[in-house]
């Protein structure tokens, strides 16, 4: 069974904190480095060439992320966190460097180049043959599908990719410098969409002058005594006082690039589902979860909630599930077994319940991201055995719902997301929309 990933990070880890690994390595990990331990850790590379083969990965967004300051990536005080702390710090050199002295737009540029170099040079060190491509369109896709290589496109992960600079460290805003208008950031978007960016993700930690994020500044569902649910505190900003909100999504739906939920306050994800609507594009959520029953599952505004999944029925819209336990199942967070494909089916029978069918289920694994990954589907070698074979045992699922959820559901909708929109054919709907201003308008 092939398999869609809508959300992964394949050369993150490469790019900030192992860059003395030459590209011409191509995806291939220095095996006695490659311990994939829980949590981040930054010398294992999940997505390595070998196992995306072995896993049968037909398509896979590469997601970019410039990681905000102030992300507090080991709140757990155990012995592994201090570790990779450690592991970090010796790192820090390297990654820092890149860090202080390019802007979030450089990083982005570099970060996306060093994904097609790297996606070039791979080869398969058995035959010698490419195992990957680097595609820009669904036709393309289609084609590297075809000569049975894995089809690898460019996301982002949050609007802050965008930028020229580094939110303030006291407030934790970005600010709008000169010359951060509205047409800079729209000719970046176009550039990175001619550079084969597919998929934009709007949001992420903080709250950008795009659109508001859920997660209030730290990584989801931790807080400092690291048992209770992070606080939700709500966004400081509101869809319509982020000034590029709705521009943001409409100059996606025009350039052929998919709007990606994920991360988004749920206020943002409404009015950003209304506006796709308008322009007859679907939206997808490329790696979440759902609140299931009564909240039961993920009490977070992270998760979708029923009527969320109702709209993106409506719309042909996608959720990619998240292959990390303790967004399924809160109360599962921090357990010792971290067996998360039994939670991962009550996520798609409670879709199913939901909305009548899993058309709007996909893959979205957040594989080498920040997220800890289930212990029985913890990389891509381990989509066949692991996940495929879970869907099989499911009885309330047919053969073609799991072909749906691996691989059509995806396929069906990126279709209709990455078609560009003639410039004549386009109507915008910004016409009522307050012009941009400063970053003192959203505070
Ligand atoms: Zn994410
Ligand atoms: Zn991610």
């Amino acid at each position: 069974m092939k398999i869609f990933d809508l959300h992964a990070h394949p050369v993150l880890k490469y790019f900030y904190l192992q860059d003395r690994i030459p590209e011409n390595r191509g995806f291939d990990a220095i095996p006695l480095f490659n311990i994939p331990l829980r949590s981040f850790y930054p010398l294992s590379i999940r997505c390595s060439g070998q196992r995306l083969v072995k896993g049968r990965v037909g398509a896979l967004a590469s997601a970019v992320v410039v990681p905000e300051p102030r992300v507090r990536l080991f709140q757990r005080k155990t012995l592994s966190a201090w570790f990779q702390r450690l592991i970090i710090s010796r790192l820090a050199p390297t990654a820092t460097r890149g860090l202080s002295s390019e802007t979030p737009y450089q990083l982005t540029l570099g970060m996306m180049n060093s994904v097609a170099s790297r996606i070039a040079s791979d080869r398969d060190p058995g035959s010698g043959k490419p195992r990957l491509a680097l595609i820009k369109s669904m036709n393309e896709l289609d084609l590297a599908v075809d000569r049975g290589l894995v089809a690898i496109y460019h996301a982002i992960e949050g609007g802050n990719c965008l930028y020229d600079a580094f939110p303030d460290p006291e407030t934790l805003l970005f600010t709008l410098h000169e010359g951060d208008t509205w047409d800079v950031f729209r000719e970046r978007l176009s550039t990175l969409r001619n550079l084969g960016l597919m998929q934009v993700t709007t949001s992420h930690y903080f709250d950008t002058h795009f659109v508001p994020q859920c997660e209030n500044t730290q990584l989801p569902f931790k807080s400092s005594d690291d048992r209770a649910p992070m606080r939700y505190q709500g966004s400081c900003c509101l869809f319509h006082q982020a000034p590029f909100a709705r521009l943001v999504v409409e100059a996606c739906c025009q350039e052929g690039i998919a709007v990606d939920l994920v991360h988004a306050s749920p206020e943002a994800r409404w009015r950003a589902m209304e506006t796709c609507k308008d322009h007859d594009r679907p939206v997808i959520v490329s790696h979440g979860c759902v609140r299931g029953p009564d909240d039961a599952f993920q009490p977070h505004p992270y998760a979708l909630s029923d009527q969320e999944l109702l709209k993106l029925h409506e719309m042909d819209g996608l959720l990619g599930l998240i292959l990390s336990t303790c967004r399924h199942s809160y109360e599962h967070r921090g357990k010792k077994s971290d067996r998360g494909l039994p939670l991962l089916l009550e996520t798609i029978k409670h879709v199913k319940k939901i909305t009548g069918s899993t058309r709007i289920l996909a893959i979205g694994s957040d594989f080498d991201g920040l997220s800890d990954p289930m212990d029985d589907c913890s990389d891509p070698s381990e989509f066949q055995d692991g996940l495929v074979e879970a869907l099989e045992s499911e009885p309330s699922l047919k053969y073609d719902d799991i072909e749906g959820i691996c691989w059509n559901n995806a396929h069906r909708v990126m279709a209709r997301a990455w078609r560009r929109a003639g410039a004549s054919s386009f109507h915008s709907t910004t016409a009522d929309h307050p012009s941009p201003g400063r970053a003192s308008d959203i505070a």
